[in-house]
């Protein structure tokens, strides 16, 4: 379940232009500053793989990264810019949401979670729209690595997934699989690609 290839394929703004060859793909999707471009990159290992702007209103796409010939990692914009306007969080809201409901070969959304910290209004509202919807959903929790901190709570990684978890059981028939991840020991990185794979076989 190695990455032996990636390239940067395509950004689309709108569902309707992602690449039409049909590959399955997976969705990154997660706050802003969760540590998904590091968490992209560490599953390609490669550096500066993520080539999305980190500026509000800027690249504000869906970007398609073809691995092995064979299937997507697809990176969407980060969500929860404190100092994004208005009409750009709505916009973010309409073309991700368009994307994940009419996105065919879409085989399941990560949603990234920060456990280092604990749960985030914005990020059970995500977790909420994904389950009452049924998009298929993958939890990726990262920054497991980090150590407990009084202004974060004072919890440890373990104890906000876990209250994550059970935030959000209300919002899904089946609890989502959950994986855990850090991009600084690379925890995870094998387990999120075998999970991949194993989606991409049934
Ligand atoms: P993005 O905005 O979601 O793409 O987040 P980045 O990948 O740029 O990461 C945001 C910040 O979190 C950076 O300062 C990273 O160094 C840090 N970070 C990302 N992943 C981890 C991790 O697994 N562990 C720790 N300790 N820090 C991380």
């Amino acid at each position: 379940a190695q990455v032996a290839q990636a390239e940067f394929v395509k950004s689309s703004v709108r569902t309707e232009d992602c690449p039409s060859d049909g590959l399955p793909e997976f969705a990154l999707v997660g706050r802003s500053n969760v540590g998904k471009s590091s968490l992209l990159n560490s599953l390609v290992r490669r550096k500066k793989l993520a080539l999305t702007s980190k500026t509000p209103g800027k690249t504000q796409c869906i970007n398609h990264f073809r691995i092995n010939d064979s299937w997507y990692l697809v990176d969407l914009p980060g969500y929860g810019y404190a100092a994004a306007p208005r009409e750009l969080r709505t916009d973010w809201d309409k073309f991700t949401k368009d994307y994940f409901l009419n996105r065919s070969t879409l085989v399941s959304v990560f949603l990234l979670i920060d456990a280092s910290i604990p749960a985030k209004p914005i990020d059970l509202e995500y977790a909420s729209w994904l389950g009452q919807n049924q998009i298929p959903m993958t939890l990726v929790f990262t920054k497991c690595d980090k150590r407990k901190k009084k202004k974060n709570g004072g919890k440890r990684p373990e104890e906000n997934l876990n209250d994550f978890q059970e935030l959000i059981q209300g919002f899904f028939q089946t609890a989502p699989p959950w994986i855990m991840t850090s991009s600084v020991t690379n925890q995870g990185r094998d387990e999120i690609l075998l999970h991949m794979a194993q989606l991409r076989n049934y």
